[in-house]
Order: C-alpha cells, then sequence, then structure tokens
C-alpha cells in the first residue's frame, strides 16, 4: 500500500476519556434511549424528530441551538420525541469540501481527524449533559463507530453508503435505532436489501478481529429523496413512495417496520423552506391512510439557528456551511405545528 501513517496507532480507551459521560447523565440517556426503542418498536405512539443542523460545525452555535430544542422538546413532550442530530461526519458527493468536525475541528487550521475525535466527543457529550437530549450522528467511516457508540443515540447510514457491505454489517451490531437512507438514486428495492442485511446477524472481520453481531432489530428506512442521471432531484415522500416503502415492509417480515421522511436533501431539492410544506403534506397522508399512519413514525428536518447556508468561510452564528437549514424560528413554529396535528393513541 502507498499510505503513510501520519499519527500513531490510536489508544481508544484513552481518547475515550475525554466526553466520558457521568453516572447521572448515563442514567439520563439511558431513560431517553429507552423512550426511543419503544417509540421504534411501536409502544409509544409519539412522533419521532431527528432534528438539528447539517454539520455540527460550531460548538457554542450547536449548543446555543441545543438548549432551545431542549425547552421546545420539554413543551411537545407529550406528542412527540426529539433528538438532535450531532453530525460531526459529512458525506461529499465528490469528494471535495468541509467533511464535517470529526475530520476538520477547526475550520481555521488542517483536518485533523484525532483531534476531530476529542472535539466530536466533547460535543455529544456536552449536549446531553447540558440540555438532557440525545443525539445523532451519521455513521460514515463504519471503524470510527467505537469512538462514539457510548454516545450517539441514533445512528444513520447515509445515501452514499447504504449499499456497501461494511457499513450494513456495522450498522447490524449497533444496539441503537439507526436509520438507512435510499441511496441517491432512490432504488428501495436496494434500501430494503440494505434493511434485510442490518436486520441480521452477521460474521465478519472488524478493527482486526472476527466479530459476530445480534442483528439490529431498530433499524428502519428513511426516505430522502433521489437524484437521477442528470442531476435532477426526484423526490419520494408522496403518497404513492410511501405505500410503495409499505409494500416493502409487508413482503418480508421485517421488525419494527418504519419509515421516517427526511425534508431536505432530494425531496426539497434544498429548497429548505419547503421542508415546512413537506411536513404537512406527509401528515395528511398519514391521516389518509391508515398503513401510512402505522408506518410513517416522523421526520428528519435540517434546521439550524439561521434559515440557508453560507459558504465555509462564512461568519454567521448558527448557520450551516453545508447543505440550507430552516432558521430557529421557522423550526420552533413547525415543531409546534406537528403537535397541534399529532394525536397520540396510547
Ligand atoms: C445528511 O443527512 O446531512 C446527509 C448527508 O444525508 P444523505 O446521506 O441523505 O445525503
Ligand atoms: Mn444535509
Amino acid at each position: 500500500m502507498v499510505y503513510k501513517a501520519k499519527s500513531d496507532v490510536i489508544d481508544s480507551k484513552k481518547l475515550k476519556e475525554v466526553g466520558s459521560l457521568s453516572v447521572e447523565a448515563c442514567l439520563v440517556k439511558e431513560a431517553r434511549d429507552r423512550e426511543l426503542r419503544y417509540i421504534m418498536e411501536g409502544r409509544d405512539s409519539r412522533l419521532l424528530l431527528i432534528i438539528g443542523p447539517c454539520s455540527a460545525h460550531d460548538e457554542e452555535a450547536v449548543m446555543e441551538y441545543a438548549h432551545r430544542l431542549a425547552k421546545l422538546q420539554e413543551e411537545v413532550k407529550g406528542k412527540m420525541f426529539l433528538v438532535m442530530r450531532v453530525y460531526t461526519n459529512k458525506p461529499r458527493t465528490n469528494g471535495d469540501g468541509y467533511k464535517g468536525l470529526m475530520h476538520q475541528p477547526n475550520l481555521e487550521e488542517a483536518v485533523d481527524p484525532l483531534l476531530g475525535i476529542s472535539a466530536t466527543r466533547k460535543l455529544h457529550a456536552r449536549v446531553i449533559t447540558e440540555t438532557r437530549l440525545t443525539t445523532a450522528d451519521e455513521m460514515l467511516y463504519p471503524e470510527n463507530l467505537i469512538f462514539v457508540d457510548d454516545l450517539v443515540s441514533y445512528h444513520a447510514v447515509g445515501a452514499r453508503s447504504v449499499e456497501d457491505q461494511q457499513h450494513r454489517f456495522v450498522a447490524s451490531g449497533i444496539d441503537a435505532p439507526t436509520g438507512l437512507k435510499n441511496p441517491t438514486s432512490g432504488n428501495l428495492n436496494i434500501l430494503f436489501h440494505a434493511l434485510h442485511a442490518v436486520q441480521k446477524p452477521q460474521d465478519f472481520l472488524y478493527n482486526f478481529q472476527e466479530v459476530v453481531t445480534l442483528g439490529n432489530p431498530w433499524a428502519h428506512v428513511i426516505l430522502r429523496g433521489a437524484s437521477n442521471e442528470y442531476g435532477e432531484n426526484q423526490p419520494n415522500y408522496y403518497y404513492e413512495d410511501l405505500l410503495k416503502a409499505v409494500e416493502f415492509y409487508e413482503k418480508k417480515n421485517f421488525l419494527n417496520p418504519c419509515i421516517l421522511v427526511d425534508t431536505n436533501h432530494d425531496n426539497s431539492g434544498k429548497k429548505y423552506l419547503d421542508q415546512v410544506r413537506i411536513v404537512r403534506q406527509t401528515l395528511i397522508n398519514r391521516r389518509w391512510n391508515e398503513k401510512l399512519w402505522k408506518h410513517v413514525r416522523g421526520f428528519m428536518i435540517e434546521s439550524f439557528l439561521v434559515d440557508g447556508r453560507q459558504e465555509v468561510d462564512g461568519k454567521v452564528f448558527g448557520q450551516s456551511i453545508t447543505d440550507p437549514c430552516l432558521g430557529w424560528e421557522k423550526t420552533e413554529a413547525l415543531v409546534r405545528e406537528i403537535f397541534q396535528e399529532h394525536e397520540v393513541c396510547n
């Protein structure tokens, strides 16, 4: 191989000392993780929102958002469960651009993945400890999962990774809800092959050992729209698309069937304000059809303090440097609107 080692071999135990949770914070996290599992299992009919910035590039802005979101969670807790996106790994369509806090913890400096692991752990731990919320992140690099598995409560396998066997097999060993995005092609057949692989026990090599997994019963699908061969986006949140996904669930005996609608990415075509319309339309569709009511259990929403996006060197506090996000006021209004709409039927 022609790569050159830039660092010593990582001592993961030592690295994990940063951001290790107190006993009290662990108890808070465990209680919320149990609630989340009950939602995935259909024992709790509250709507699930995986909500927050596309990427968590600025610790202070992320903490400000987390404190606001925690207040909102308290207000809507009877009908909704909010997990905050603290996304520290960003997949890039052609490999260029900002690749997340775990890769480049300081935007003014060169990439530094070792420092990035500490920055990532610190940020997840701060959100949990200071706000009592729990967090979501994308498993972009399966071998890095061991650096955050004690902190992250919801994992996503992204659209560019979901066809990859290593992602699928590692996800089958995660003991937390794991959302699988449809591939960028939008192919649902591939998506449900991925779900099959993730829900089953697997035996493979991982981080220099043979390992066996139990299968992940809380793995489920996230519809995020598609991009065709001309780069045009093709949404998949419409009524018929949702029914197609239900059909796939019904064809095989998947555990804990659940569909989340990603309101941004190729569903909104990155017209981030359309996230509001997509939520409204999906709520109408859920009400119309009993199967959709049962299967469509929540949303993934990209939201930050300030509307839209800026370039990586932009200085607007709380504005995304990756995908455009819904600003705070609109987010708050949307969450309250969903709260009014949704009926809990426990
Ligand atoms: C994201 O959730 O920010 C993301 C990169 O998603 P996708 O894999 O759907 O592009
Ligand atoms: Mn995004």
